[in-house]
């Protein structure tokens, strides 16, 4: 059975639990482990699909079609495991579905509580779908001590009881604040949390304090005497210059060895941290640098495009140069001329994105990608903008447009009803719940041979991850492909457009997937690392 390793937070959010989760994940697997990561999301959305961008940044979506946590990226991204709808659960899904179960007699009338109906609601998922696994990695949202949070933090507690000793790990992620003013390292608030923590009756094994600052062997020893557990197991997890490094770090501190003697093993393999080292020395060793506007809505938050930052990188480590990123809110463009914030970038991408305000903007950012020649790369909402442009100016379309947005005179893009999965005919409608009637998940697409996607690809059957609703109405296709944009992708049954090019430009390709959910610094996606190659190529024309 897999072995349990729980990641809990404490005194202040956004430590990076996400990251620290994943790391380890990579770093167990680089010692031959097979593992998984999973999270615990004490929030009562049922899932973060209908959550705004802005709150909750980027919603990742899996191959089996969840709306999931950010993390589950990192998580796929540090351990190259697909990540899959049994992954990530809310306390609204999970108290949707105690109620569920309440409504249809399954608790045949007892009175329905946090403990046990809750909480073994939670250990059923937490334990579900991990046969194979030598550790799972179950990281639990927010920090301790949020109300939220308590029937997680109570699950796992009884979970440590029902499985034994040997079975199961808690570690527990803090922060040790440096205070300038005296100059010192605080250890209070890391005290108090775990006191928090031991009062719902965790003990930690582990701590991973991150800090930015050394910590003194002092210091270790008197947060291991109050927090009840040995020096070598409060393990210092120092600001990095890049986030590869993580898990070379975390090993070189201990973190792996001591997590394994939790559990008693102590003649594990070294960890074959080689490809880490590898990416490290790209990233800090780059040939030159390329600039990319990202012309998007919600660049305020960076982790709504978290993927999209990650998968450019990665095009740039393929391609060993630093891609420097310009994000441009795309309403700039409606106010003013596009060309001062676009005059120096060596490519334009227009990423995915939902309703009408900065369309118009888009639109000229797409407008002048096409005609200055500047390698262009629309994802999803991306692709609309650029088959609306090229309706308009190329085809002279006036008035085409979204069905997303009004009503337009010559709807480009609008609102499939149907679609073929596999053997199986899938529909949705224009007023069915938000969240249920998207495409979404892992779909495939033949590419056109010859094409330039399929060069990329270097296959012609590919399979990529989907959130939309609306798609390129094929009525208009003909008329596109006279004027040089092509459909050079298309869905199994020949229905739906997958990937718009125009071959005459060096470098322009509109997706309907989005690619960035599948990039992986180990794997850069091929799309990501040969739309850099083209700003590289922009970049010594300039
Ligand atoms: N708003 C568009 C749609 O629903 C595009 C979605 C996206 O970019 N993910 O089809």
């Amino acid at each position: 059975m897999a072995r349990l390793i729980f990641i809990t937070g404490g005194v202040v959010s956004s430590l990076g639990k996400g990251l620290a989760s994943a790391a380890l994940g990579a770093l167990l697997q680089a010692r031959g482990y097979k593992v998984r990561l999973r999270k615990l999301d004490p929030y009562l959305n049922v899932d973060p699909g209908t959550m705004s961008p802005f709150q909750h940044g980027e919603v990742y979506v899996t191959d089996d079609g969840a709306e999931t946590d950010l993390d589950l990226g990192h998580y796929e991204r540090f351990t190259g495991v697909s990540a899959r709808k049994s992954d990530n659960v809310t306390s609204g899904r999970i108290y949707s579905q105690v109620i569920e179960k309440e409504r249809k007699g399954g608790y045949l009338g007892r009175t329905v509580q946090v403990i046990p109906h809750v909480t073994d609601m939670i250990k059923e998922f937490v334990l579900a779908d991990t046969d194979g696994l030598d550790f799972l990695l179950v990281e639990i949202g927010g920090t301790v001590g949020d109300i939220e949070g308590l029937p997680f933090f109570e699950a796992i507690r009884q979970l440590h009881n029902d499985l034994g000793r040997g079975q199961t790990a808690f570690i527990h992620l803090t922060l040790i604040p440096f205070i300038e003013a005296a100059g010192e390292l605080k250890t209070k608030p890391t005290q108090h949390s775990v006191k928090e923590l031991r009062a719902i009756g965790i003990q930690p094994d582990i701590l991973l304090c991150r800090t930015s600052h050394p910590i003194p062997e002092d210091d270790r020893r008197k947060i291991g005497l109050f927090c009840n557990l040995a020096a070598e197991r409060v393990i210092p997890a120092m600001d990095l210059d890049t986030i590869y490094r993580v898990p070379i770090a975390y090993h070189q501190v201990g973190l792996d060895t001591q997590i394994l003697k939790v559990f008693g093993i102590d003649n594990a393999p070294e960890p074959d941290l080689s490809r880490w080292e590898d990416v490290v020395h790209k990233v800090k060793n780059p040939e030159g640098e390329v600039r990319i506007a990202v012309v998007g809505k919600y660049i305020q938050v960076k982790d709504s495009y978290k993927s999209l930052s990650e998968a450019l990188a990665h095009g740039g480590l393929a391609n060993n140069v630093k891609v420097h990123l310009d994000w441009i809110d795309s309403e700039v463009f409606e106010r003013d001329d596009a060309a001062a914030f676009l005059e120096n970038v060596h490519g334009i991408l227009v990423p995915g994105g939902f309703g009408e305000r900065g369309t118009e903007g888009k639109i000229g950012a797409v407008k002048f990608a096409r005609e200055r020649q500047v390698p262009f790369f629309g994802i999803c909402y991306g692709l609309h903008m650029a088959v609306i442009e090229a309706a308009r100016n190329l085809a002279g379309l006036e008035g085409a447009g979204t069905t997303e947005i009004g009503n337009p005179k010559h709807p480009v893009i609008g609102l499939m009803t149907e679609w073929v999965k596999g053997n199986q005919v899938e529909s949705r409608d224009a007023d069915g719940d938000m969240g249920g009637t998207m495409r979404l998940g892992a779909y495939e697409a033949s590419l056109t041979p010859g094409s330039r996607v399929a060069e990329v690809y270097g296959a012609t059957t590919i399979s990529e991850r989907h959130r939309h609703r609306y798609e390129v109405n094929t009525g208009y296709a003909k008329d596109l492909a006279k004027h040089g944009m092509d459909v050079s992708g298309w869905s199994p049954d020949g229905r739906l457009p997958e990937i718009m090019e125009i071959p005459s430009h060096p470098w322009f390709i509109g997706v309907q997937f989005h690619p960035e959910l599948k990039s992986r610094p180990l794997e850069p996606h091929p799309l990501f690392t040969s739309f850099i190659a083209a700003a590289v190529r922009k970049s010594r024309l300039v």
